[in-house]
C-alpha cells in the first residue's frame, strides 16, 4: 500500500460517516454489546469500541479499556459479516392454502438497502470472498445472497494487532487487506492512512479533510501491521489436505470427540462455513406454510441423516467431517483451504478446542 495513500484525522471518522449517510447508505460499525464487538447500525464515532482490546485464548473472549483512543485496535469479535449477507434465518417461500383448495406458491422478496461496513479485516473480506464462490456460482446464483452482496460497500480496517487466537498470515488472508475493500484504514496513533480501490470508495473520501500520507507514516503502518503478523499462531507448513486424508483413521478423532460437544459453535462464528437447512413451518390453522431457510453445522445429527441412515452418527466423524472438509476437500471445491485464519473457532470453542493445535498435533504424528 504504497501509491495515493493520504491521511485523515482521527476527527475526520465523523464526516466518513456522515457522507455514507447522505450518499443513502445504512452505516454497519464494531460496537461493544454484551461484553463482545459486534457490528450494527452506527451513526456517531462516539458508538465506535474505542478504546477497547480483546484478550483471547482457546475458549476465552473479553474485552478490555485501556484508555486510548484507538477505534480499531480490537480483532475479530464473534460476529463476521456473514449475517449481513447470508442470514441466519431466512423465509424463501411460503404456501397458502386458496378457499378453492388449490395451494398458491410466493416468493419471499426482500429489499435490499446500500450498506457500508465500516472495521471490517481481511480475513473477513477473504472469508466473504469465499462465500461469494459459494453462493454466486456461475450455474446457480443466491438471489437474496447476491442482491445484498452487490450493495455492499467495504471500508477494511488493517489489523495492527492480532489476537493470541489469529492465524491469518499462514493462510495468507491478514493481517494486510489487499484486495476486496472499497476503502482501506490503516490506523495509526494520532490518525488513519486511507487508501481506496473503488470508485464508489472515491466517490465517499472525495469531500474528506486529506493530505498526501508521509514516508515516515507509511513506515509506521508497516511495521505495526507486521508486528500484528509477529504475534500470530501458525499452521503447520504440510500440504494439510493429503496430511489429513492420511489420517482418517487416527485414533486422535475419538480423543478429540471426547472433548467435544459437538455444539456447532464453531460452525455458527466461522465466516466461510455455508452449509443450511430448508424447513417447513406450518401455521397452527393448516392454512400456510412457511419454507425457511437456517444455517446448519456439520455437528448436527440430522445434517448427515440420508434416507433413513445417519451418515456422520458420532462425533469423531463429523469433528473429521469438519477438519478435512476445511483444510482438504475445499482446495477440491473452491480452489483453495477454506480457512482465513480468522480464529473464531478457538476463541468460541466452549472446551477451548484449538484447530491450529489439532492440525499441528496431526502433522506431526502427535
Ligand atoms: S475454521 Fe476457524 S479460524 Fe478458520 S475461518 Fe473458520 S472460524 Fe476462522
Ligand atoms: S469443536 Fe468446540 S465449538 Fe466445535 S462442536 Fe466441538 S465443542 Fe462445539
Amino acid at each position: 500500500m504504497t501509491s495515493n495513500v493520504n491521511f485523515l484525522a482521527k476527527a475526520g471518522l465523523q464526516t466518513l460517516i456522515d457522507n455514507l449517510v447522505s450518499l443513502g447508505y445504512e452505516c454497519i460499525g464494531p460496537q461493544v454489546r454484551d461484553h463482545a464487538i459486534v457490528y450494527d447500525v452506527i451513526t456517531n464515532i462516539a458508538d465506535l469500541p474505542v478504546g477497547i482490546i480483546d484478550i483471547q485464548s482457546p475458549g476465552q473472549y473479553r474485552l478490555e479499556q485501556t484508555g486510548d483512543k484507538n477505534y480499531f485496535r480490537w480483532n475479530n469479535g464473534p460476529q463476521a459479516i456473514k449475517p449481513l449477507v447470508f442470514k441466519p434465518e431466512e423465509p424463501i417461500w411460503s404456501c397458502q392454502k386458496s378457499p378453492d383448495g388449490n395451494l398458491r406458491f410466493e416468493k419471499n422478496m426482500i429489499s435490499v438497502k446500500k450498506r457500508a461496513v465500516i472495521g471490517v479485516r481481511a480475513c473477513d473480506i477473504a472469508a466473504l470472498f469465499l462465500q461469494d464462490k459459494h453462493f454466486l456460482h456461475d450455474h446457480n446464483k443466491d438471489e437474496y445472497y447476491r442482491d445484498r452482496r452487490q450493495e455492499l460497500l467495504l471500508i477494511a480496517a488493517n489489523c495492527t494487532k492480532s489476537a493470541a487466537t489469529c492465524f491469518c498470515n499462514s493462510t495468507g488472508d491478514g493481517p494486510r487487506a489487499h484486495y476486496g475493500y472499497d476503502i482501506s484504514l490503516t490506523e495509526l496513533a494520532d490518525g488513519l492512512l486511507v487508501h481506496t480501490l473503488s470508485e464508489q470508495g472515491e466517490n465517499v473520501i472525495k469531500e474528506l479533510e486529506l493530505r498526501t500520507a508521509s514516508q515516515e507514516e507509511l513506515a509506521e503502518a508497516d511495521s505495526l501491521i507486521n508486528e500484528a503478523a509477529e504475534q500470530q499462531r501458525s499452521l503447520p507448513s504440510h500440504n494439510l489436505k493429503d496430511m489429513l486424508f492420511s489420517k482418517l483413521k487416527d485414533a486422535r478423532w475419538q480423543q478429540i470427540a471426547e472433548r467435544c460437544l459437538s455444539c456447532g459453535n464453531c460452525t455458527s462464528v466461522c465466516p466461510t462455513c455455508f452449509c443450511h437447512s430448508e424447513n417447513e413451518k406450518p401455521a397452527m390453522n393448516g392454512e400456510v406454510s412457511q419454507h425457511t431457510r437456517q444455517w446448519d453445522s456439520c455437528f448436527s445429527q440430522e445434517h448427515s441423516y440420508i434416507h433413513g441412515i445417519t451418515i456422520r452418527s458420532e462425533t469423531q466423524y463429523r469433528y473429521r467431517q469438519w477438519l478435512t472438509h476445511k483444510f482438504g476437500s475445499w482446495h477440491d471445491q473452491y480452489g483453495r483451504c477454506g480457512c482465513v485464519g480468522c480464529g473464531r473457532c478457538i476463541s468460541w470453542c466452549p472446551v477451548g478446542i484449538d484447530v491450529t493445535e489439532e492440525l499441528n498435533a496431526f502433522a506431526n504424528g502427535a
